[in-house]
């Protein structure tokens, strides 16, 4: 299902640049050599993703990567039969093909997905390592190095309503949070091409509005936010105006949030 934006099948020709926090690469591999399923938690924008699209590029697995939203069906996921010229033809959906292929199927945020959908991946997450085909009338076999990496932000999504309990128990778990401030400066300067100056003082403004008591902000200033504003000053724009293009005006709609946000920029920057 080429056509399918949300699904991104990844060769990672050349090794993406992650830069480990903690352990998560050790519990990674470990979790790897076992096949056993990974559930990512950590906030939008925090390298997850990157994170993934790393590991499996050490292992030489190929990625497939589905972006959830709550109007994914489990055809989505698990295949659907299309008419192709006249004929209908079974067309395997991303997941399946990870299973055939053993590859890492990386479900983005797919607690977002409802419950009948989720409900494909508990075989695949137990013991059984196996997806079951209904339309096909038939069970798929995981193949070796199949692996299955869930990630969810539990910034708003607080339990994973629809997981089993224990489906849950199953997945290894790893946090990823923002980097500290020295390790995060880096990927800033690294990614969006900004002297160590720049990224510092960004991830400066980062770290100042992540803690600002009671914020009413969905999300926190993520590091993809900041690599962004560095992106900007990377192309000829101020600091302040980058921060307040990529970060301030990004966080948030309403004027005095807006306002105060921007004061706190001005401030620190
Ligand atoms: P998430 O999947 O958690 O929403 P991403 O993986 O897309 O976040 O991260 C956003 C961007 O931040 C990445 O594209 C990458 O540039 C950068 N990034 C975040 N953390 C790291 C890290 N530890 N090492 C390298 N790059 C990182």
């Amino acid at each position: 299902m080429l056509a399918d934006r949300s699904v991104d099948v990844h060769p990672t020709p050349q090794a993406p640049f992650y830069r480990a926090v903690g352990d998560e690469e050790e519990v990674f591999r470990a979790a790897a050599g076992g096949g056993l399923p990974v559930l990512l938690k950590g906030p939008t924008g925090c390298g997850k993703t990157r994170f993934v699209e790393a590991m499996a590029h050490e292992l030489g697995r190929e990625l497939i990567t589905v972006a959830g939203h709550e109007d994914m069906t489990s055809a989505d996921l698990v295949g659907r039969f299309l008419l192709r010229g006249g004929e209908t033809v079974w067309v395997d959906g991303p997941l399946t093909r990870a299973v055939r292929e053993g590859a890492i199927c990386y479900l983005d945020e797919v607690v977002e997905a409802r419950q009948d959908t989720v409900v494909v991946i508990h075989p695949l997450a137990d013991h059984r390592r196996e997806l079951a085909l209904d339309r096909l009338g038939t069970t798929l076999p995981a193949a070796p190095g199949f692996q299955l990496v869930i990630s969810y932000n539990p910034g708003y999504q607080s339990v994973l309503k629809n997981i089993k309990e224990s489906t849950r128990q199953r997945f290894v778990a790893i946090e990823l949070g923002f980097p500290p401030a020295e390790i995060e400066a880096q990927i800033v300067a690294r990614e969006a091409g900004v002297g160590a100056e720049t990224a510092e003082a960004l991830v400066r403004l980062g770290n100042a509005i992540r803690s600002l008591d009671g914020s009413p902000l969905r999300e926190a200033s993520s590091t993809r936010m900041l690599i962004l504003a560095g992106g900007l000053v990377a192309h000829g724009l101020s600091l302040r105006g980058a921060a307040r293009s990529a970060i301030v005006q990004a966080l948030s709609d309403d004027p005095d949030v807006v306002r105060a946000l921007g004061e706190l920029a001005d401030a620190v920057l």
